[in-house]
This record gives structure tokens, C-alpha cells and sequence, in this order.
């Protein structure tokens, strides 16, 4: 009979997070494959986990992958950690999921911390719904592309940064999505968590004074919808009817068109939009 795969979430800083089921997991498993053996190693050792280990990363996910999967197959079980949190959230093991699932293996999670959702249950931004970003991409036009997707996104958005980055990054989404309310959070669950309430300008203002330190989450409030209709009516209003259809015709619409466009923008019917040009042209 075939192995089990589990997935093991770990902490993402704080070593009370850890689970008991992890650690029975990871102590009555044949094998752990880690994203980073020497890292772990501190882990098991302060479980006094004694499972042997071997090395699943980035960098060998597809090869690797195929070798585990021959031991699931052989009736070995195993347990996949990365370093830190969820694996398969922006870590290797999407892919050992995927060969397993395709060989009838029987993959499980042994849930635990996740960055992300620490963030976003944190942030006080909506959390109904959201989307999930992760890294932003590294090749700048895959980026250009998500960037574009994101300005029209309404739910509650996170986004993973390395320190390194963050200013870079910031800059770059207040650039696309203009001045929004951002919250962001920092090195959570350990001694120095921070989770500021603040906007894309304040974060870069107090970020040219102060480097980056530790890990952060992004999280950003989605378009406001509302807002922006709001907005829009407004402009249209701040327009005389006349001088809103002669917008359109000069858009090139028709004259048709550009009545019932005026009438759409100002949420007015369209007779009474009607009545204003024919009564300028008589
Ligand atoms: N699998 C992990 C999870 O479940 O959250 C994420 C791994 S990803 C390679 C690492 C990124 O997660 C970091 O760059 C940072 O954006 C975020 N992260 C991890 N631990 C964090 C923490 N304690 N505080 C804030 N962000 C963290």
C-alpha cells in the first residue's frame, strides 16, 4: 500500500505555533523533505524530532519530486516542511502535491501558521474576500501584467516582500494603484510584530527615514467601488448637460449615443438630458 503525504505547516517565528500533530507527524513519518535541511534542523531538534531528512527546494522541485513520490509509492510516508508556515504558499511543494495526486497518492494537511492569513485576520481591512498575491513576479513585464489586474481589484489584497524590496515595491503600488489604505505587518508572531494601519504615501514617507527590517506582509484595501462612482458622478457633475454631450461628440459619438451616455453618467433619464440640447438648439 502507498505512503501518506503530509504537509506540515511549521512556524513562522514564534516556536509555540508549532502543533502537537506536527510534531507526532514529523516524529512517526519514514522521512521529512525540507526546504532547508539546516534550518530545520533546529526545529526537530528543539521537538527532539529524530526523523531523517532530505532536501526539497526551489531548485530541485521536479526531480526531487519524482523520487518522493517513488518512496510514497513503495509504502513510505512523508511529511514536506519548508522554512516557515504553510508549504505550498510561496514554497516548493505545489508541485510534490501535484506527482502525488497523479500517482493515487493520498496527500493531507496538518494545517498550521500561514503569514498571509496572520496578516489579513490583523490587518482590519475587509477579509470576506480577498486575493492572494504572493510574490510579486520578478520579470518585469509578468509584473506590468499583474500590476494592471490589480487596479481593478475590489477584494482585501496581500502581497509577501523581502525587506530588501519593500521601498521599491511600495513605490511601485502606489505609482499603479494610487494613494490607498494599506496595512503592514512585520515580523508577526514574534517579539518585534508590528502591524500598521497606514496609506501607500505615509508607509514610503516613513520608510526614506527608516530601513526595512524583517519579514513583511503587504495587505491593501481593494478598489472602492463606491468611491469611485462617486467620484465619477461628480466630475460629470461638475459639466453642464450641454457640455457633456459635447464630450461625447467629440469623442466622435453620435449625437443618439451621446445622450444616452450623458443620461447613463449623470443616472438621469434620458429625455431629461434630451430636453436641455434640443431646447439650446431651437
Ligand atoms: N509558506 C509561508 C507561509 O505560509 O506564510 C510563506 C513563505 S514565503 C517564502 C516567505 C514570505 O512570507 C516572507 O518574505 C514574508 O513576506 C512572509 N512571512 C513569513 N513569515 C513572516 C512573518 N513572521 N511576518 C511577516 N511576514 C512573514
Amino acid at each position: 500500500m502507498s505512503g501518506i503525504l503530509y504537509l506540515v505547516a511549521t512556524p513562522i517565528g514564534n516556536l509555540e505555533d508549532m502543533t502537537y500533530r506536527a510534531v507526532r507527524i514529523l516524529s512517526e513519518v519514514d522521512l521529512i523533505a525540507a526546504e532547508d535541511t539546516r534550518n530545520s534542523i533546529r526545529l526537530l531538534n528543539h521537538f527532539e524530532i529524530k526523523t531523517p531528512m532530505t532536501s526539497y527546494h526551489e531548485f530541485n522541485k521536479y526531480d526531487k519530486a519524482k523520487v518522493l513520490v517513488d518512496k510514497l509509492l513503495e509504502g513510505k510516508n512523508i511529511a514536506v516542511i519548508t522554512d516557515a508556515g504553510t508549504p505550498g504558499i510561496s514554497d516548493p511543494g505545489e508541485e510534490l502535491v501535484k506527482q502525488s495526486l497523479e500517482a493515487g497518492i493520498t496527500v493531507t494537511s496538518v494545517p498550521g501558521a500561514c503569514a498571509a492569513v496572520s496578516a489579513l485576520i490583523t490587518s482590519g481591512l475587509p477579509t470576506r474576500r480577498f486575493a492572494f498575491e504572493a510574490f510579486l513576479p520578478h520579470d518585469k513585464k509578468e509584473k506590468a501584467r499583474i500590476l494592471e489586474e490589480l487596479k481593478e481589484e475590489t477584494r482585501t489584497i496581500i502581497i509577501y516582500e523581502a525587506p530588501h524590496r519593500l521601498k521599491k515595491t511600495l513605490a511601485l503600488l502606489f505609482d499603479v494603484l494610487g494613494d490607498r489604505k494599506i496595512t503592514l505587518t512585520r515580523e508577526l508572531t514574534k517579539k518585534h510584530e508590528t502591524i500598521e494601519q497606514t496609506t501607500f504615501s505615509e508607509a514610503i514617507s516613513h520608510y526614506e527615514e527608516n530601513e526595512p527590517r524583517g519579514e513583511y506582509v503587504i495587505v491593501i484595501a481593494g478598489m472602492d467601488v463606491a468611491a469611485m462612482q462617486a467620484e465619477q458622478r461628480a466630475e460629470y457633475e461638475a459639466m453642464t448637460v450641454e457640455e457633456h454631450v459635447a464630450m461625447y461628440l467629440e469623442q466622435g459619438m453620435s449625437k443618439k449615443e451621446a445622450i444616452r451616455q450623458a443620461a447613463t453618467d449623470r443616472g438621469v433619464p434620458k429625455r431629461d438630458i434630451y430636453n436641455v440640447v434640443e431646447r439650446k438648439e431651437r
